[in-house]
């Protein structure tokens, strides 16, 4: 069993790993890089491969980073089946299709500028390409070993990270590959916590934050209470930039759990994403992945994704007419980084008061609107318009949905004997960290793998 990394390898989008074995090609993850403009141009360049040479493709979880570029292999020629968890195949169209509209606004908007003589610029895909890449889908369960092609075996196990994140277990030609997918953090809401996994030959593990440790997570809901107090008392609203699927989920988790305690009955909570109100519908029909915890939530009055105030806007004429509360309103809206989307018209309208208030519960990437909030500017620019901050800015970490330098190092300590590692899905001062870190525990060889690199199990 042979194993080629093409993305993800050195950085953290862009997940690629083709598989060889049993005389097959297989594909692991097909995600799109994210990041810089240069980065993003790349998506549209040639697979480092023959798509119509591979006979299957694996997904670990629904995030962009990992699915991405799944409609673009298809329209490239790939013709096998694709393997996802059930919950995972009911996101991906969800976050697909909303990625083929960006694709064809971007494309629309590029054609508007573009000069006489100059050639049309095409989206990267379709929702057609989409569609055509949903119907080979095959939804499989968590723990069910399936035989996917001859001489090949694989397995879904729960990862913890977002709902249908799974951690996948290849058996090919008497070897055994696990790649770890995206591993949540233990005590995640909502989600389970990633499964170990004891037998391998070798391993591909994220390493997103091998190098940290997060702060304590209690630690991090008791803020996220009192900023709301503050809020309530200083007459504002709150806007919270948060991606639409997870982090979105998990504020409505933890408005219902502290129903009482955080007097949430006298906010109007508005989750402004179509988007994640589809997500919202698919957590729902998938209680048998939720854990005790949430369960327990769920028990109990009211459910987390039915609050009394909660209202789910999906037209842009109810999302405006959120325009005109002045107090008293939570506005969960997307994007996260609050580079786009429809955060950006709240905080037009809510930046200047005073008593406002503006929550960010992610992380914030360099040259994004969120982080020169983060960072402290008096003024910002939005849509070619200058805006002054008057309202109070927080950043309420410690909600991450990846494991930490201390999960990391647990899940791979359950392995025995050690299996040969590679770290993937990480920068390398977060890999070289964590590499260290278990070179010295286990003495066990880590790879840093590298695109074009090949690693033998
Ligand atoms: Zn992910």
């Amino acid at each position: 069993m042979r194993v080629h990394f093409h993305g993800a390898a050195g950085e953290v989008t862009g997940s690629m790993h083709v598989v060889e074995a049993a005389g097959r090609r297989v594909l692991l993850d097909c995600g799109l890089r994210q990041g810089s403009q240069e980065m993003e141009a790349s998506n549209a360049g040639p697979f480092p491969f023959d798509a119509a040479s591979l006979d299957a493709l694996i997904i670990s979880h629904a995030h962009i980073d990992h699915i991405g570029r799944v409609p673009l292999l298809i329209a490239r020629g790939f013709r096998g089946a694709i393997y996802a968890q059930r919950a995972t195949a009911e996101l991906m169209p969800i976050m697909l299709l909303d990625s083929a509209s960006l694709a064809e606004s971007d494309a629309a908007r590029a054609n508007r500028k573009r000069r006489d003589g100059e050639p049309e610029i095409q989206p990267l895909y379709t929702k057609e390409d989409v569609l055509a890449a949903m119907e080979r889908v095959n939804a499989v369960p968590y723990d069910s070993r399936e035989t996917i092609l001859e001489g090949i075996d694989i397995a879904f196990r729960d990862a913890g990270h977002i709902l249908g994140s799974s951690i996948v277990e290849v058996w090919a030609d008497g070897k055994k590959l696990v790649f770890s997918g995206d591993l949540g953090p233990k005590g995640t809401p909502i989600l389970r916590d990633p499964a170990p996994v004891r037998d391998a030959d070798l391993v591909l593990m994220e390493s997103t934050y091998g190098d940290r440790n997060h702060k304590d997570r209690a630690e991090t809901i008791i803020e996220l209470g009192r900023i709301l107090e503050e809020a309530w008392r200083d007459g504002g609203n709150v806007m919270i930039p948060a991606f639409a699927v997870g982090r979105s989920q998990e504020l409505l988790y933890w408005f219902a759990k502290f129903w009482n305690e955080w007097n949430m009955s006298r906010w109007q909570v508005f989750l402004d994403s179509p988007m994640a109100g589809k997500v919202v519908q698919v957590y729902s029909r998938h209680h048998e992945l939720f854990d005790d915890d949430a369960l327990s939530v769920w028990r109990g009055t009211p459910n987390p994704f039915a609050l009394p105030n909660l209202r789910m806007t999906t037209s842009a004429e109810e999302s405006m007419a959120i325009n005109q509360v002045e107090r008293g309103a939570i506005i969960i809206a997307g994007s996260g980084m609050a580079s786009g989307g429809r955060i950006l018209h709240h905080l037009k309208q809510n930046l200047g008061r005073r008593g406002a208030h503006v929550v960010f519960v992610g992380y914030q990437g360099n040259g994004t609107l969120g982080r020169r909030l983060v960072d402290g500017a008096k003024w910002v620019r939005i849509h070619g318009r200058d805006y002054r901050v008057d309202a109070s800015v927080h950043t309420v970490g410690g909600l991450s949905a990846h494991a930490d330098q201390r999960g990391l190092l647990e899940w791979y300590g359950h392995f025995e004997p050690k299996p040969a590692l590679a770290l993937v899905h990480g920068e390398d001062k977060a890999r070289e960290a964590l590499a260290g870190e278990i070179g010295e525990r286990h003495g066990v060889e880590v790879a840093l793998v590298r695109p074009g690199m090949v690693l033998q199990a």
